[in-house]
């Protein structure tokens, strides 16, 4: 990514949304210069990008609205699945709940094999 500068045309302005994108739609991009994260999720309200955009398909001439580096200062980190934990809480939920459960059913579990090993007893006695 050693692009050199390009000379800003008019249609660069414009928003290329017929081309096809390269990186992953949701992948999202770190300004290098300062740290900046574009979330094509969230868009960029401070640049009037609507949320959805996909890095790829911001224009040319599209700047960190931080520190105002050019689109080719970002570096792509990568999609918003590898570092949310919405999906990772949901699963710890899961197996909490799972585990007071399996809790209560061992104690059931326990309390009732007694029961029954001792009514299993008295009835081996009870055929002798
Ligand atoms: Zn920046």
């Amino acid at each position: 990514m050693t692009e050199e500068d390009r000379p800003s045309s008019p249609a660069d302005l414009a928003p290329t949304t017929g081309k096809k994108p390269t990186a992953a739609d949701d992948d999202r991009f770190e300004c290098r210069a300062c740290g900046h994260i574009y979330n094509p999720n969230k868009g960029d309200p401070t640049t009037k990008v609507i949320a959805g955009t996909p890095f790829s398909v911001l224009p040319e001439t599209w700047k960190c609205p931080v520190c105002t580096a050019k689109k080719t200062a970002f570096s792509n980190i990568g999609t918003i699945s590898n570092s949310e934990v919405s999906g990772f809480k949901e699963n710890q939920g899961y197996g909490f709940g799972v585990n007071t459960m399996t809790q209560s059913q061992k104690s059931l579990l326990i309390y009732g094999g007694l029961g029954l090993g001792i009514l299993l007893f008295l009835s081996l006695y009870t055929l002798n």
